[in-house]
């Protein structure tokens, strides 16, 4: 290997170049060139081209090396060189495949190259540098020797021979990029690159990252992924259990999809090494999960996402043309005449904001349950792709409804699989009472019911526990109230078998062994219903953007998702967005370099100023907290109109005082303050989406509930919201819901 990174962050190559060296350059990069190049311009490539057509040996054996598109002016007495400046690469364009195809490993110039060189440059494995234009009479400093070498009657034209030491160049096209562009490593990122790398040999796919891709929330997923797998079961019942879950706002046409594809996916992703657990008659075991009227959840024990996401990656590995940009962070989409051409990132490594151009963008970066205080999500999760895709003018979808999951270990949020109840956990209260057959969902069982107590929907759960507390019948301990779940009668076989990461959670973050005691439970935020607005095949209004995953907001979950229907809406619309953005990036032409590196430049000034140098008095912490406090007061289980205008209110002050942060940290490399300020800048935008959607939606459906309006209205809200940025916050529009074959009626379990 002839490059390796300096501790500025620049890579240092010495030529010749290998095809691994050119494998290991991403556009963007900084690059100093130590070794040989060799100049020739139009005239000099209009020689060897006729030489290379008839198979005859060029003057200079072109294999690993790098030709530099200039004809230095002469040498002033005493310098080496004259003037060495670039000179336009598109004029060579239609030369540079078959030297490439020779073995010609570089080129450098200026200026933008056509297609067919990007692709040759993917199929030889070569690279464009861009050497920096007007600074000729600078570049000759870093040339120690020149020497002609062909064709010297074509003066400043003839080919010569210069070494150099550490010449400055950037690199402008890789051998990989420029296709589709995918952010986000989880679940549907890397299912949606996958896809991608299927639908045509000649896409290249680039995978962004903020974290390593095996970190990204999929692998916590514990309970399971739904599909249609058993005799007893049929696509009609899944639709139908998906649409009541979602107390009837689920596109009904996108649901019908969902149902259809979705045990084709979880059988691909059998193929692909997921280790689904077993009945004892050897078929894939399904389980019940809440809301579903039969058994349809597949898991791997209860570390289904683990699973799944290693699956994923392993395969994801196969692909070549799938290059990855590990701990990445996309800040912004880079967006001209319409059309999204790129992103805009930092690469944490080194803090360098670089662009990365594609013709299609595939947002997949997961939802934002860290808007709240208390949450089963990581700290990853702060809705940054939302946030990108709506300050780029797309809406984001039903924001208000925001999931609780009714099982969390207080003080952590940490979660409590749906799978415990599935499997026949109870929920009691501080008298040790089933409480639940107190609100409709009885009678009591001592095996699980579907649909009944335990499994019944999230919503229901949540405001069920809310009541009991209500009624001073939970308990209290240091992280406010709780109930127990007791796993007990189970006993401690079926809890290893089937529950093993529950009882080591349980163990580790409260002390409590399920085997002999109860667990304490609470609500806790789990997932985002809304996303960005896409259509069925994960395409949203601004050309070339796509998005899918908790990220997007499809239109299956509507007002409350079902428990392991996330899971499988990855594989599917993962896979949707995957093929559909392939097919538009194969059909788009790029955009022109020169407006995509205006915007660039621009999203790194800001980021210098806002981010990396600012100095106000605000501290991120205190506005985080402040923002997460007015979230779970506005915006928590119950609602009504006066917090929740207090919380928009609030929102709006916070955002004048992120006007004003200051950030003590300068360092460059994994500077984590200056991406937790990127992050709470996102989950600003992210939360007034949510409570601004929610003030408007004047009902109440699913996990939204609002006291002063207790009752579903399908004369007026039998719609979507879109939540749009304008400068003085969100404006609310709306849109219809597609029913097709089940007519709305009320929601009782
Ligand atoms: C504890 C827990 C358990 C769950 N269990 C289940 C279950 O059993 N069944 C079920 O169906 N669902 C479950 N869910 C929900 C489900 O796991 C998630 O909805 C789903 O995994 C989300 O996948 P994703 O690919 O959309 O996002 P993620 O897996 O969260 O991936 C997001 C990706 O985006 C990247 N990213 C984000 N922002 C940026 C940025 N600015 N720049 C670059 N990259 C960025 C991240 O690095 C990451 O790679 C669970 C959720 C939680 C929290």
């Amino acid at each position: 290997m002839s490059i390796t990174t300096a501790a500025d962050g620049i890579k240092d190559i010495t030529t010749p170049l290998s095809d691994a060296d050119v494998e290991s350059l991403k556009t963007g990069d900084r690059v100093r060139i130590t070794g040989v190049l060799y100049t020739a311009r139009d005239a000099a490539h209009g020689r060897l081209f006729p030489l290379i057509e008839r198979g005859e040996a060029l003057p200079i054996d072109v294999r690993g090396q790098v030709i530099y598109y200039t004809g230095p002016s002469p040498a002033r007495p005493g310098d080496i060189v004259g003037s060495i400046g670039p000179t336009t690469g598109g004029r060579m364009d239609k030369f540079t495949p078959a030297l490439l195809k020779l073995g010609l490993k570089g080129t450098m110039g200026k200026g933008a190259r056509s297609q067919a060189v990007k692709d040759a440059f993917r199929q030889y494995k070569g690279v464009y540098f861009g050497a920096i234009g007007g600074a000729g009479a600078v570049l000759s400093r870093f040339v120690k020797k020149v020497a002609i070498v062909a064709y010297e009657d074509l003066g400043t034209e003839a080919i010569r021979r210069l070494e150099v030491e550490d010449f400055p160049a950037i690199v402008v096209n890789d051998c990989h990029g420029g296709d589709l562009l995918v952010i986000g490593g989880g679940g549907a990122g890397l299912r949606a690159a996958i896809a991608a790398a299927e639908e045509s040999s000649r896409l290249s796919i680039a995978v962004l990252s903020k974290v390593y891709p095996m970190r990204s929330h999929t692998v916590s997923a514990e309970g399971g992924t739904a599909a249609v797998m058993r005799e007893n079961d049929s696509l009609d019942t899944h639709a139908k259990d998906t649409i009541f879950g979602s107390d009837f706002l689920a596109d009904q046409d996108v649901v019908e999809v969902f149902v259809k594809e979705a045990p084709g996916e979880v059988i691909q992703l059998e193929h692909w090494g997921c280790p689904w657990s077993r009945d004892p008659d050897g078929r894939v075991g399904v389980r019940a999960f809440g809301g579903m009227t039969v058994n349809r959840t597949l898991y791997a024990a209860d570390k289904t996402g683990f699973h799944m996401l290693h699956a994923l990656f392993q395969t994801s590995l196969k692909y070549d043309r799938i290059v990855r940009y590990d701990e990445w962070y996309a800040t912004a989409l880079l967006v001209e005449d319409g059309r999204v051409g790129g992103v805009a990132a930092i690469n944490l490594h080194d803090g360098q904001v670089r662009s990365i151009a594609a013709k299609a963008v595939i947002i997949c970066t997961g939802g934002g349950g860290r808007i709240f205080p208390f949450t089963t999500n990581a700290a990853i999760k702060t809705g940054d792709g939302m946030a990108l895709a709506y300050r780029a003018g797309v809406a984001l979808k039903d924001m208000e409804f925001v999931q609780y999951h009714p099982t969390g270990l207080p003080g952590t949020g940490i979660l409590m699989t749906e799978a415990s109840r599935g499997e026949g956990g109870h929920l009691k209260n501080k008298d040790g009472y089933r409480y639940l057959q107190d609100y409709g969902l009885g009678p009591p069982t001592d095996e699980p019911v579907h649909r009944k107590m335990e499994l019944g929907p999230r919503d229901i759960l949540s405001r069920c526990h809310m009541q009991e507390y209500a009624k001073g019948r939970t308990f209290e301990g240091p992280y406010g109230h709780y109930v127990h779940l007791d796993l007990r009668h189970l006993g401690e076989k079926v809890i290893d078998k089937k529950l093993p990461f529950v009882r080591e959670l349980a163990r580790n973050y409260v002390g409590v062994d399920p085997v002999y005691e109860p667990i304490p439970v609470r609500p806790v935020v789990h997932y985002m219903m809304g996303g960005i607005s896409t259509d069925i095949t994960g395409k949203t209004s601004l050309n070339g953007l796509y998005a899918a995953g908790e990220a997007a907001c499809v239109s299956i979950n509507g007002a409350n998702r079902l428990g392991s229907n996330s899971l499988t809406e990855l594989l599917v619309f993962g896979a949707r967005a995957g093929r559909a953005a392939a097919r538009a990036a194969l059909e788009q032409p790029a955009l022109k370099a020169n407006p995509l590196a205006l915007l660039a430049a621009d999203e790194r000034k800001r980021l210098e100023q806002r981010f990396f140098r600012a100095d106000g008095r605000e501290r991120i912490a205190d506005i985080r907290e402040t923002m997460q406090k007015a979230m779970e007061e506005g915006a928590g289980i119950y609602r009504d109109r006066p917090t929740m205008e207090k919380t928009c209110q609030t929102l709006r002050t916070l955002r004048e005082r992120f006007a004003r942060i200051g950030l003590s940290d300068r360092d460059a490399v994994f500077n984590t303050e200056v991406i937790a300020a990127l992050e709470l800048e996102c989950m600003l935008d992210v939360a007034q989406a949510v409570a601004h959607s929610a003030l408007v939606r004047e009902e109440s459906r699913g996990a939204h509930t609002r006291t002063d309006f207790p009752k579903r209205d399908d004369a007026r809200f039998l719609k979507h919201s879109l939540a749009y940025c304008t400068p003085a916050g969100p404006r609310i529009e709306s849109l219809p819901v597609a029913i097709t074959r089940w007519p709305p009626e009320e929601r009782k379990y």
